[in-house]
């Protein structure tokens, strides 16, 4: 079944995280914000506190991996994974939500059932734009950014594919309360992948976070 992407969450009452130790986190604050929700940035584990969800940017997949470690953040985000919480990993936020990778470095947080090959397309395809359609997104379709993106090459049964290359790789996911994404919609004027996360962020304030 299709999850359907409508983004008409109740805005007001959330507050949502946006782990801000490496990465592209001011893109995303900047979305939220022009969405009309608090946003908190994220640099210890008693920011998670009472958050309605989480994002997890784009940046450098290695070094996200040893600050989380430093800043001891890994267990509570598989806690706020597991209560039900909404999470939406982009990019290198993606790498670290997998269960596995195919290099031995970084050690991903293993909360999606999703394997991932970091820097999928190699040296020659840095980055690249495409349009993709999205299933269940309404509308046109996603003008999806992606730099030195990886892909997913596994993915569990519970995991629905929201979007995928020509090659059929997957390149959106969802599980749940969990959601990633290959690309970068924070570097576009689109917010519906944004409008979506709020609306998982809504549905977990409302006591329903498995749906
Ligand atoms: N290539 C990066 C990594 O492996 C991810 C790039 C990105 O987040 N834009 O971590």
């Amino acid at each position: 079944m299709t999850t359907k992407l409508t983004g008409k969450g109740q805005r007001s009452e959330l507050e949502v995280g946006v782990l801000a130790v490496q990465g592209d986190f001011a893109e995303h604050i900047s979305v939220l914000r022009k969405l009309g929700v608090d946003v908190r940035e994220v640099r210890l584990p008693e920011h998670l506190d009472s958050l309605n969800g989480l994002i997890i940017p784009g940046g450098e997949s290695t070094t996200l991996s040893r600050l989380m470690t430093l800043y001891n953040l890994r267990e509570p985000l598989q806690k706020m994974a597991a209560d039900g919480r909404a999470v939406w990993g982009t990019c290198a936020g993606m790498i670290m939500l997998s269960q596995e990778i195919t290099e031995n470095d970084p050690i991903p947080l293993g909360i999606m059932d999703i394997g991932v090959q970091r820097n999928a397309f190699g040296r020659q395809v840095d980055s690249f734009e495409q349009q993709l359609s999205i299933n269940g997104l309404d509308g046109d379709p996603f003008h999806a950014i992606f730099i030195r993106a990886p892909v997913i090459i596994r993915v569990g049964k519970d995991v629905e594919v929201l979007a995928a290359l020509d090659d059929n790789r997957p390149v959106a996911v969802k599980q749940g309360n969990l959601m990633a994404t290959s690309f970068h919609p924070e570097l576009t004027n689109d917010y519906r992948f944004h409008s979506y996360f709020l609306d998982l962020a809504h549905r977990k304030s409302l006591g329903n976070g498995s749906s």
